[in-house]
């Protein structure tokens, strides 16, 4: 596998760090495990969905996300931690663009608001066609887009990562918050479908 952070390398180094601060007695095992449980346990598309739900129905707050979508996910309970915190970066899609995101050198994604990433997006496919060919690639997924329909793909990075601000639905206008929820997908917040 190519990239400077395959799952494998990535993989080595978490076991080699848990092995150092285990030995040096900063933390047990046990605690580790309780640690990322709960992380993973707090990652899921729903987050997501919660966010783009808040930005359809709060002007301002959407207005937020897309100037400083680390600081206005912050605000939701979503903060950014780790010796190294990630930017996160929203992209809003109209009537007239689209966004979809990658990562072609590896398979970095938002998992605390996308839950853990499919494995077509870490497949090598996905990776390098989506940036030469998206309007192919996201028909491939059942999404047709009308050939003016600009297509932009964003590519992850450890320090950047990117969600998408899906349309909201034309029927969805009467629709309270929780409910708007409920019409959000994983896939719709990547970019690879529309609601
Ligand atoms: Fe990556």
């Amino acid at each position: 596998m190519s990239g400077t952070h395959s799952d494998a390398t990535i993989s080595r180094q978490v076991r080699e760090l848990e092995a150092l601060l285990e030995e040096r007695g900063i933390v047990a095992g046990a605690a580790l495990d309780e640690a990322l449980d709960a992380f993973l346990a707090g990652s899921s598309p729903l987050n997501g969905a919660r966010i783009v739900a808040r930005a359809w129905t709060d002007p301002e707050f959407k207005e937020r996300l897309l100037a400083d979508g680390t600081s206005a996910v912050a605000e939701l309970g979503y903060a950014a931690g780790g010796v190294q915190p990630q930017r996160l970066r929203v992209v809003e899609n109209t009537d007239h663009t689209h966004n979809v995101v990658v990562c072609t050198l590896c398979s970095c994604y938002p998992v605390r608001l996308l839950g853990p990433s499919p494995s077509w997006y870490k497949s090598e496919a996905y990776r390098s066609r989506v940036v030469r060919e998206p309007r192919a690639v996201l028909a491939e997924f059942g999404l047709v887009l009308p050939p003016e329909t600009g297509i932009t793909v964003w590519d992850s990075s450890a320090e950047t990562r990117y969600m998408v601000l899906p349309l909201r639905p034309a029927s969805a206008d009467s629709l309270t918050e929780p409910a708007l929820t409920g019409l959000i997908t994983r896939n719709a917040l990547i970019g690879t479908a529309r609601l």
